[in-house]
């Protein structure tokens, strides 16, 4: 199975910044997201795109795949053990350590880093939360300790590789003879053989289990953001540090709410009697209720701001605004009273619409066809 370019799954180009990024992958990630989008291959699709986005929106892994493009993990390295863009580090220090492929297996390695999705309602991502979460992952065998051998067993150097987890292959080509290192096949590179396996774990010193992490939320997390849940990854090797989990968040939309960064915005229906005299109206926000002030002669499109009544930043760097956007509601419905007053009052001002201090819209009209 061939990777596709990270900046085609993401339809941007090589260039792009990391806002444009940010929003394709916004985009993409709601598109494809498990909870929403029912195909089969959406997953693998959601999968994919937060990939691409993981590896792009990190400079350093950016530089590294725009230099070397996808590494792949089944190419010499080992083989094994890539998990989603958790396997990167390694495979890079591999790169970077000298140019050889080979390594010590026992030497300890970090666990694997996991990733978590999480749906959260646009009010928990607002305020954050306590929560807690069950991932599966693998944990080293309590039986035997992550050995893979029957307790009271050890395992043993396997007598292919001698415990260097490598086997040379030699080659004789048109260039002379040439010498290939390859994993061991008989050990898998760990350089140990297990006569008598533990039975809990099948001799792979790891079982998977279900296990509840607690995670918090802080506040002012918005969609597509992630929190490093350090420690929480599949445990290391040989004695290695764990890796870590990345709980990536979807934030639902909200019915009233829009948010960009730590604004929020609304759209607020008023009546044109209310525009037209003013009035006092209520707004609801995150944190209740407040009264708005409607100046006479509002008109549609008007924005108010209410000073931190938008979101509290997930760094801390204070809160941000909610902006409200007027919207005149045109009545449908007319009694014949209500016909009669405003035939009336169309008959007072005249069927021009006009504010106090304007151009009539229909003298520029005038104008624009005189040609002056
Ligand atoms: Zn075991
Ligand atoms: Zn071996």
């Amino acid at each position: 199975m061939s990777k596709r370019d990270y900046y085609e799954v993401l339809g941007v180009s090589k260039g792009a910044s990391k806002d444009e990024l940010k929003k394709a992958y916004r985009k993409l990630s709601k598109k494809y997201h498990p909870d929403i989008n029912k195909e089969p291959d959406a997953d693998e699709k959601f999968k994919e795109v937060t990939e691409a986005y993981e590896v792009l929106s990190d400079d350093q892994k950016r530089a590294h795949y725009d230099q070397f493009g996808h590494v792949d993990p089944n190419q010499g390295f080992g083989g094994g053990g890539f998990e989603g863009f958790g396997g990167f580090e390694d495979i890079f220090s591999t790169f970077f350590g000298g140019g050889s492929s080979r390594r010590d297996p026992n030497a300890p390695r970090q666990g694997a880093d996991l990733q978590y999705t999480m749906t959260l309602s646009f009010e928990d991502a607002v305020f954050g939360k306590e929560t807690e979460i069950e991932i599966p992952r693998e944990e080293t065998c309590e039986t035997c300790h992550g050995s893979g051998a029957k307790p009271g067993t050890k395992p043993e150097t396997c007598g292919h590789c001698h415990g260097s987890g490598q086997i040379n292959i030699e080659q004789n080509t048109p260039f002379g003879r040439i010498v290939n290192r390859r994993t061991c096949h008989h050990c898998n590179g760990t350089g140990k053989q297990i006569k008598h396996k533990c039975s809990t774990c099948s001799g792979k010193g790891k079982v998977k289990k279900r296990r509840k992490i607690s995670v918090k939320i802080p506040a002012g997390i918005d969609d597509g953001q992630q929190l490093r849940v350090a420690g929480q990854g599949e445990p290391g090797v040989n004695g290695g540090p764990s890796g870590d989990l990345y709980v990536v968040f979807y934030v639902r939309a909200h019915e009233f709410f829009e948010r960009d960064g730590d604004d929020v915005y609304c759209e607020m229906p008023i009546t044109f009697v209310q525009a037209a005299l003013g009035d006092e109206v209520e707004v609801p926000t995150l944190y209740g209720k407040v009264k708005l002030k409607v100046p006479a002669g509002t008109q549609t499109g008007t924005k108010f701001r209410l000073k931190e009544k938008g979101i509290q930043n997930v760094r801390g760097h204070g809160k941000g605004d909610q902006h409200i956007i007027v919207r005149i509601v045109t009545p449908t419905k007319l009694s014949e009273k209500q016909k009669q007053l405003l035939q009336e009052f169309a008959e007072i001002s005249g069927q021009v619409p006009q504010g106090e201090h304007e151009e009539s819209f229909f003298d520029k009209v005038k104008r624009a066809f005189k040609g002056d």
